[in-house]
This record gives structure tokens, sequence and C-alpha cells, in this order.
């Protein structure tokens, strides 16, 4: 299902021009348009699905393959050293356009590019988060 008023719809079905990349059945894979580095580009489900909690089964194991295949093409011609694959939810995540995507971003040893500042787990909360999120 598309939902009307959402601009990753209009795009991923071809209603608002986009620098596609690859499409099928499924997905279209689009340039970002404020890249965090060369290449950076985004793959968009057709179908609507508003984050990771929504995502179907299926098309959550070809986002996967596909993000696979657009990497080591990207690795083959823009020659990136490093690659990124970025998925947020919700806006405390910073998803800013409610749309499942995932966010392909090369890297390239000229440019750093931080994805968070780690913090010191200790035992006592590890321990408690083992018991809390364990997937039974
Ligand atoms: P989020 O923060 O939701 O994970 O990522 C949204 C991304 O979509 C951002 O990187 C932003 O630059 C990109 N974006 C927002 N609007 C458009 C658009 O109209 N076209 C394209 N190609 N990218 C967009
Ligand atoms: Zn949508």
């Amino acid at each position: 299902m598309k939902k009307d008023d959402c601009i990753f719809c209009k795009i991923a079905n071809g209603e608002i021009p986009s620098s596609t990349l690859y499409e099928d059945a499924d997905f279209r894979v689009v340039l970002d348009i404020g890249p965090a580095t060369k290449g950076h580009a985004l793959i968009l489900p057709k179908e609507h699905f508003e984050n990771l909690y929504e995502l179907d089964d299926a098309v959550a194991s070809k986002a996967l393959v596909l993000a696979k295949k657009m990497a080591c093409r990207m690795k083959e011609v823009l020659h990136c050293t490093g690659f990124n694959l970025v998925q947020n939810n919700g806006a405390a995540a910073g998803q800013t356009v409610m749309h499942f995507h995932m966010h392909l971003i090369p890297r390239y040893d000229d440019n750093a590019l931080p994805l968070w500042k780690p913090q010191e787990l200790n035992p006592e909360d590890a321990a408690a988060l083992v018991s809390l999120i364990r997937q039974p």
C-alpha cells in the first residue's frame, strides 16, 4: 500500500523524479539530496512501511540482499574504502521521513564522520540489559 501524503512513496513509485541508481518491482534506490558523502543513497521500498517495526518480513530480507548488491557496486565503481548501512527509526533516532529507508553511505579514508560516541558499559548494567532484552 502507498500512503498519499508520503514523499518517499511518491519517489519510490516514480511520481516524483529522482536520481535513480536501481529499480525493481519492490524497491527504488536513489541518491540522497543531502549526502553525507559522495554516493550517499537511499533504499526505498515501493510499499509504505513507516519503520523497521512495521516492515514486512519478505521485504526486509530483500532489502538486505539489495543493500549488499549496492555496497559491492559502490565499492567497485566509487573505490570507497568503507561503507555504513544506516537505518533510523523514530524521531529520537534521527528519522525525519517516516517511510522505511536504508542509508547506503560509502566512506573514504579522507573523511571523518563519527556515527556515535562510545560510552562505558559496566557489568551490572550489562547483566540487567541482558535479562531485560534477551529474546526468548
Ligand atoms: P532519515 O533522517 O529519515 O533517516 O533520512 C532521511 C533522508 O532523506 C535524509 O538524508 C535526507 O537528506 C533525505 N531526503 C529528504 N527528502 C528527500 C527527497 O525529496 N529526495 C531525496 N532523494 N532524499 C531526500
Ligand atoms: Zn511512504
